[in-house]
C-alpha cells in the first residue's frame, strides 16, 4: 500500500535504499546543493527537501522542534512536510535542530508512513532511544562536515582549546559543546596527544 506524499527528490531516495554512511550522505547532500563552505545553511537544504519552516513560541518551551512527513495537511500548518522550531532558542539551537530533522528525513521517513516528532530540549544522550542518538549524530556531521572541519583545523592556528572552539562555533554556528564533541569524534584530541608524545 503506498500513501500519497509530497515528492521527494531522487537521490534521497537513492541515500535511503543504500544506507550509505552519514559521511557520505552528507558529502551527497552538500554536493547536490551545491555548498562548499561552512556554516551550511540547513534552512535551505530543509527547503529543498520540500520542507516549510516556522518559527514557533510552544506552550512547551522545553520542546526544541516539531517535524511532520505527512500524506495530509498537518495542524495547525497548512502544509505536509513542516518543521517548526522554538523561536526562544539561540541560533546554534535552532540549527541543530533542523540539523536532527533532516536527519530523520533522510534516515527515518519513508515513502509509506507518515512522520511526526516533537523533539524535546531536556533528555541527555543516555535517555534517548536509537532513532534520536542517530538523527543527532547525523546533525552533528551534517552541521560540522568532517572534511570542512579538517579544512578549518588546517587554516586556524591557534594556541589554546578555548580559542579554538569558540572560533569553530563562530564558524559552524554551533554550540561549543557541539563542536568539542565533533573534535573528539574526527580524532583532533588524539592527533594533540600524538604531537606532544
Ligand atoms: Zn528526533
Amino acid at each position: 500500500m503506498t500513501i500519497s506524499k509530497d515528492e521527494i527528490k531522487d537521490y534521497i531516495l537513492d541515500m535511503r535504499s543504500r544506507r550509505c554512511s552519514f559521511k557520505d550522505a552528507v558529502i551527497r547532500i552538500l554536493k547536490e546543493n551545491g555548498i562548499t563552505q561552512a556554516p551550511i545553511p540547513v534552512i535551505e537544504i530543509a527547503k529543498s527537501f520540500g520542507f516549510e519552516l516556522y518559527t514557533v513560541t510552544f506552550k512547551d518551551n522545553q520542546i526544541a522542534g516539531v517535524m511532520a512527513d505527512s500524506s495530509k495537511n498537518v495542524k495547525p500548518f497548512n502544509c505536509k512536510r513542516v518543521i517548526a522550531i522554538n523561536a526562544n532558542d539561540y541560533a546554534t539551537r535552532k540549527n541543530f535542530t533542523i540539523a536532527h530533522e533532516i536527519a530523520h528525513f533522510v534516515l527515518h521517513c519513508n515513502q509509506k508512513e507518515n512522520f511526526y516528532e516533537r523533539y524535546k530540549h531536556d533528555l541527555d544522550r543516555g535517555q534517548r532511544g536509537d532513532i534520536e542518538n542517530e538523527a543527532n549524530r547525523f546533525a552533528a556531521e551534517l552541521l560540522m562536515p568532517e572534511h570542512l572541519v579538517l579544512e578549518f583545523l588546517d587554516n586556524t592556528p591557534t594556541q589554546n582549546e578555548y580559542e579554538l572552539l569558540e572560533r569553530m562555533a563562530y564558524k559552524f554556528i554551533v554550540s561549543k559543546k557541539a563542536a568539542k564533541r565533533r573534535l573528539e569524534e574526527v580524532g583532533y584530541y588524539e592527533k594533540m596527544k600524538e604531537c606532544k608524545a
